[in-house]
This record gives C-alpha cells, structure tokens and sequence, in this order.
C-alpha cells in the first residue's frame, strides 16, 4: 500500500502523520480505535481520530505521569489507582517501582486493551506486572466507591468529548480526594495550554478548589498538536512541585524522560499559563 497521511484535527490545529499500513481498525462500544504504523514514529494510536500515542515520543507521557506523583509524594507510594491508561504505558512505568504493592486500572473501555496486548507488546507489557488488577469500568463510578485507599491516583484519559467527559469535572476531583489515603497525590491529564485553554482552567480550579498544594507541569510531546500537553499534579501536601526523594541510579537508567530537576522544572509556567492557571 502507499504510504498516506493520518491527521488529527482538533480547535483549528492539525497534526499529521506519514503512515505505511493500517495495522487495524475497530469501533468498540465507546470509540474507534485506529493503530498504524508509520514511516518514522514507530506505531501510532488514535481513538476517534486524537492521537494517543506514538513509539517515538510516548515514553515523556508516560514517565512523567507516573513519576510526578510518584516522586511528589513524602513516602515511597505501596498502592496506586490508574484510570484510563488502556494501551499500558502508565502501568509499565509504574512497575519500575517495586515499592508499589497493588496498582489497579480502571478502563472503560476493554477493547483499547486488547489491542494494546495484541499489538503493542513493548507498552501494553505494563499489564503483565502480578501486582496490576483491571477493573473495567467507568473510572467516575468506580471512584465513588473508595475511600482513603490510594496513595497516588494518576488519570491517563482521552479528552472531554467523549467517556473522558466526567473525569473532567469538580465532583471527579472530590471524589479522588476522598479515594487517597493521607499525603495522597493525584495527576491527571491536563491538556495543552495552547489548544484548550479553557480545560486546562478549569482542571486547575478543581484541583485548587479540593487540594492544598496543585501545579501544572507541561511535558513535551512531539506528536500531540501544539506539542505538549499538560500534568496536573495536586495533593493535600506541602508542595507537589518537589520531588521528596532521589531517583536511584538503577531506575535513571531506565527513564529516557523524568529526573529530580525535571520534576522542578516542568512546573515553571510562562506569564499566559499562569494567567489560565490563577
Ligand atoms: N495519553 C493519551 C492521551 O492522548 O491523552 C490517553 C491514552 S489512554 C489510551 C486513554 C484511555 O482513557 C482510553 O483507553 C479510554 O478508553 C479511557 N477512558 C476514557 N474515559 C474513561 C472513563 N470515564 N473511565 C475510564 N477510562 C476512560
């Protein structure tokens, strides 16, 4: 087949990608999932035509939402909660930590899993860790149910639109609260100050408007549109900004993305973010 070009196209932005082959094409109950393979990124994911993910760039996503709350946190995290995060990134992340003793998924969508595991082995591996539980459902119904539980609770969701629509809203962010144990820190997909500014507001009120401590953290990532895409990062502690201890050496070796300074860094916003963001 000829190469061809997949675009997504979102707010007057566009992102495009040179593509190979369409490795497949399904509409699962909630969404259609899209997988190809292109020219010079590895495999590319969309889901109702937004990009989710590529091999090149996936790792800065990935690393950071899992290591901000990680590392933000006073003591070494024992259990985690991931909601949405189907294709496996976050978990594969989070399993480098072999202080987590359970780490549970909430997807709503089964389908975006079985074709992680069936084609996207090197991320959707996050799964195979014993200490992960999938639990599929709604992850704003299934929240509801838990109470001072989790220490770190990160949401890798898809863009209110769509089954993400809930996990953006205030009653969400109350009730994450509500799920965290003491010195629980929670990180949550925030979206480009850049493309949707509005979002990204009104996550940062909800946030402000639950925890003691809440920062955006921008991460740099290629091929969403504009380039980056946002953590925000809160938590009823003194200061989410700061990483609370080292990363060992072992585990540096592993991560291509996240690092005590970036951890610091990535929460110095410029004048136009701060103005979103007050
Ligand atoms: N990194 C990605 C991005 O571009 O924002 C997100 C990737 S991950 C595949 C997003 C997942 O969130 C999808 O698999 C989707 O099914 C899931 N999701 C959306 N709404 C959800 C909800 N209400 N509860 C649980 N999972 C949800």
């Amino acid at each position: 087949m000829a190469d061809f070009w997949v675009t997504e196209a979102m707010n007057g932005f566009g992102m495009t990608v040179q593509v190979k082959r369409e490795i497949c094409k399904r509409q699962s109950k909630f969404q259609k999932i899209e997988l190809y393979e292109t020219g010079k990124l590895g495999k590319l994911l969309l889901l109702d035509g937004i990009i989710q993910l590529t091999n090149f760039d996936e790792f800065a996503y990935h690393e950071m939402l899992a290591n901000l709350p990680f590392y933000a946190h006073q003591n070494p995290p024992r259990r985690a909660l991931v909601i949405g995060g189907g294709d496996g990134g976050v978990l594969r992340e989070l399993g480098k930590h072999p202080e987590l003793e359970t780490i549970d998924l909430c997807e709503i969508d089964e389908e975006v899993i079985r074709v992680a595991r069936e084609f996207l082995p090197e991320i959707a591996c996050g799964f195979d860790d014993p200490r992960v539980a999938v639990h599929i459902a709604d992850g704003s119904e299934f929240i509801r149910e838990k109470n001072a539980f989790y220490d770190i609770i990160i949401v890798d969701s898809t863009d209110p639109g769509g089954p993400g629509t809930p996990l953006f809203g205030e009653e969400f962010y109350r009730n994450m609260k509500r799920a965290l144990r003491p010195g629980g820190v929670i990180a949550t997909q925030a979206e480009s100050p850049y493309l949707l500014p509005e979002i990204v507001a009104r996550l940062h009120r909800a946030a402000r408007a639950n925890f003691r401590s809440v920062g955006y953290a921008s991460i740099l990532v290629p091929t969403y549109p504009t380039g980056t895409i946002g953590a925000c990062v809160a938590g009823d502690i003194d200061d989410v900004t700061r990483p609370t201890r080292p990363v060992s050496p072992e585990l540096a070796a592993k991560l291509r993305y996240y690092n005590s300074e970036i951890h610091s860094a990535a929460f110095q916003n410029p004048n136009f973010v701060r103005e979103l963001l007050r």
